[in-house]
């Protein structure tokens, strides 16, 4: 029922999308999207599935980072397919078997899963103002791999950060102050940038917010036995990356 309404709706916009194509011809830009609607190949919305069990322990870490990046490609160029989540949503009630676990910062600018073009039941996600570790972010992160099957762990830091930002200027508010006690060592240690070291430069922003996602990776291996076992054993990866708010780009660090 749900399909055949998808594909109709889907049908129905080519329709919309050929008939005004026709009627603008001269409308350069409204065409091109136009046509890239029409384009798109019916079969893909309705093929692509959740995660098998099967499936994710045939993967590698390296070949989840692989994924990622391609799929992150398709995010900054616009290359996206039409999932089917109605199919999708009652595949994933039956079990989870996520390729990877994203640890990133609250910011509602980064779309986790729209990032890496992925949909339901393909990545963990943790989120948490300035992507710190904590004991509940180590037990998602053991709870992610350890238990779910989980390949990767990407600690995902981005660019113009508020958490960053309010780490650099020491601000105390609330519980707001314990949360930024965990950016504040990664301030304290920039004693070898040069430059001004205030949240107006932006390069001394960029500078911390790097050096925070190398700590999150250096607390998680330092905090979680289990995970630095996985880890020696090439049963996991764990990698930082940083979100390019400009561009929309992850750039693995
Ligand atoms: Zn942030």
């Amino acid at each position: 029922m749900s399909i055949s309404k998808q594909l109709l709706t889907f049908l129905l916009l080519g329709v919309l999308g050929l008939t005004a194509c026709q009627n603008n011809a001269k409308s350069v830009n409204d065409g091109a999207s136009i046509h890239k609607n029409i384009e798109i190949d019916s079969a893909e919305i309705l093929t692509e599935k959740v995660l098998t069990a099967k499936q994710q322990a045939a993967l590698t870490p390296a070949e989840v980072i692989t994924i990622l990046k391609k799929g992150n490609s398709e995010f900054v160029s616009d290359a996206l397919t039409i999932r089917n989540n109605s199919i999708r949503i009652r595949e994933a009630a039956l079990g989870q078997y996520p390729k990877a676990v994203i640890l990133s910062c609250l910011d509602s600018r980064v779309p986790v899963e729209d990032v890496f073009h992925r949909g339901i039941g393909d990545l963990f996600v943790a989120r948490v103002a300035g992507n710190i570790v904590n004991v509940d972010i180590l037990g998602s992160l053991e709870y992610a791999c350890k238990v779910s099957g989980s390949k990767l762990i990407v600690v995902l830091g981005h660019e113009h950060c508020g958490a960053i930002k309010s780490a650099i200027a020491d601000v105390k508010l609330g519980n707001i102050t314990a949360l930024l006690s965990k950016i504040r060592p990664v301030v304290i240690a920039s004693t070898q940038f040069k430059g001004e070291k205030t949240n107006s430069n932006e390069e001394y922003v960029q500078h911390i917010c790097i050096e925070n996602v190398k700590l999150g990776i250096r607390t998680i291996r330092e905090k979680s036995p289990i995970l630095k076992e996985m880890e020696s054993k090439g049963e996991i990866k764990i990698v930082g990356a940083i979100y390019k708010m400009e561009t929309g780009e992850v750039e693995f660090l």
